[in-house]
């Protein structure tokens, strides 16, 4: 990431040396597709970010949307996070504005993601992956 001739592909994060400068955003046409179909249907559930408060009672768009961010498990949401922090600081090394990170989130559908293959905490409380801090936070809400 520090090298500027490389680009964070913006779907799988892998570094790329673009072969058109500034429009490409993509590592491959495999990810530019993927990224098109992510698109489309993260616009059906996109909610406001930033709100934990998950609004979406569909559990199968909700997979959907886990799956658009790369999130199936905490691991690959820590990936996404280190993701986000390569992105951040991408082209000029320059520190991530609030503007930045707002629009970053809105990529991600929200800041909190549920985490799926980890059980409630002893009050009860859901795990969400936290996209910001890398961390898994626990909120009262489910859906
Ligand atoms: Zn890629």
């Amino acid at each position: 990431m520090k090298n500027l001739k490389f680009y964070t592909c913006e779907y799988c994060y892998k570094e790329f040396e673009p072969k058109r400068r500034r429009v490409q955003r993509y590592c491959s046409n495999t990810c530019r597709s993927k990224a098109y179909h992510a698109r489309k249907t993260n616009t059906l559930t996109t909610s406001k970010s930033e709100d934990i408060a998950i609004t979406n009672n569909d559990n199968s768009s909700q997979k959907e949307t886990m799956s658009l961010a790369g999130i199936g498990n905490a691991t690959a949401g820590t990936l996404a996070a280190d993701a986000i922090k390569s992105l951040l600081t991408k082209e000029s090394n320059k520190p991530a504005t609030k503007g930045d990170l707002t629009q970053l989130l809105e990529k991600l559908n929200g800041r909190y993601h549920l985490v799926k293959n980890m059980n409630p905490n002893i009050k009860g409380e859901y795990p969400y992956f936290d996209m910001v801090e890398g961390n898994v936070v626990y909120s009262p809400y489910n859906n």
